[in-house]
């Protein structure tokens, strides 16, 4: 027995909360709204798979809007979607990567394939556009030269503060540095492809965009307006309202070849 939920309801609740965010008053819930609200609740299901199950899209990126986005020759968009069930070997959805020409993509369907029901609400990325913005991200501590490592290390012991916290971007991204679980972890070494390659970072799905804090961290420029409002609906840092149970995943690649199957890599993070 599985506990799903209705994908076209979660869709719906989720638009007429942004609705109802843009109010001024917090009205009381009409009985359509408070039905709507219901249906939103997990149900048990026997056999929630469709065959085939139809994947969520979770990303799509033009390498003209995104400067470095690794791309096979001849390609110009990567799109990353997702299995909306996590009855995998890793307990996440599964990912899938695809490269495509855009100018190759005509025939657009007006009502693509999707799954009826999706194992969490969590796993529905809601709608939003990017504003990418190129950042200079740091290597994890345990990838620095020793010497350098130990200059971290003074630094941090003075301080007080995480060197994670500011030398890796939170939020989603293309290419960086591995993430790092904590300070403290030696879980630095990215994954190895099947050829024996290093893999690199493709892209990762993270948790908040923002982890300033009164001494400093990361915001994107473009939500100082909203610095304030973290309250409102989707919050101002979490645009996709995507929650992996508070970790992070990041793709790789293997810069040997396209052809080799990218890995994904579940991290927890503390910073
Ligand atoms: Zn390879």
């Amino acid at each position: 027995m599985y506990e799903v939920v209705e994908l076209e309801a979660v869709r719906a609740r989720h638009h007429l909360t942004v609705a109802r965010w843009s109010r001024p008053d917090d009205e009381p819930r009409t009985p359509e709204e408070q039905s709507l609200f219901d249906r939103c609740k997990p149900k048990a299901s026997d056999s929630p798979y469709t065959d085939p199950v139809p994947l969520l899209p979770v990303a799509q990126l033009y390498a003209r809007d995104v400067p470095g986005l690794p791309v096979p020759n001849g390609t110009d968009l990567l799109q990353i979607l997702w299995c909306p069930f996590m009855d995998h070997d890793d307990d996440i959805p599964a990912i899938h990567v695809r490269w495509r020409r855009a100018d190759q993509v005509t025939a657009l369907l007006s009502s693509p394939p999707e799954p009826p029901v999706i194992e969490l609400e969590d796993y529905w990325p809601a709608p939003c556009v990017l504003h990418p913005e190129q950042v200079t991200e740091y290597p994890a501590p345990t990838q620095l030269p020793a010497e350098l490592r130990r200059r971290v290390d003074a630094w941090q012991e003075e301080t007080g503060l995480h060197y994670t916290q500011f030398a890796v971007a939170p939020g989603w991204k293309t290419g960086g540095w591995g993430v790092v679980p904590s300070d403290f972890a030696d879980a630095a070494d990215p994954p190895r492809c099947g050829c024996g390659t290093a893999m690199e970072p493709l892209f990762t799905l993270g948790l908040s965009e923002w982890n300033e804090d009164d001494e400093g961290g990361w915001r994107p420029l473009e939500d100082t307006a909203a610095a304030d409002d973290q309250n409102g609906y989707p919050p101002a840092g979490d645009p996709t309202l995507i929650n992996l149970g508070g970790e992070e995943l990041q793709i790789y690649y293997c810069p040997q070849s396209y052809e080799h199957p990218p890995v994904t890599v579940r991290v927890y993070r503390t910073l």
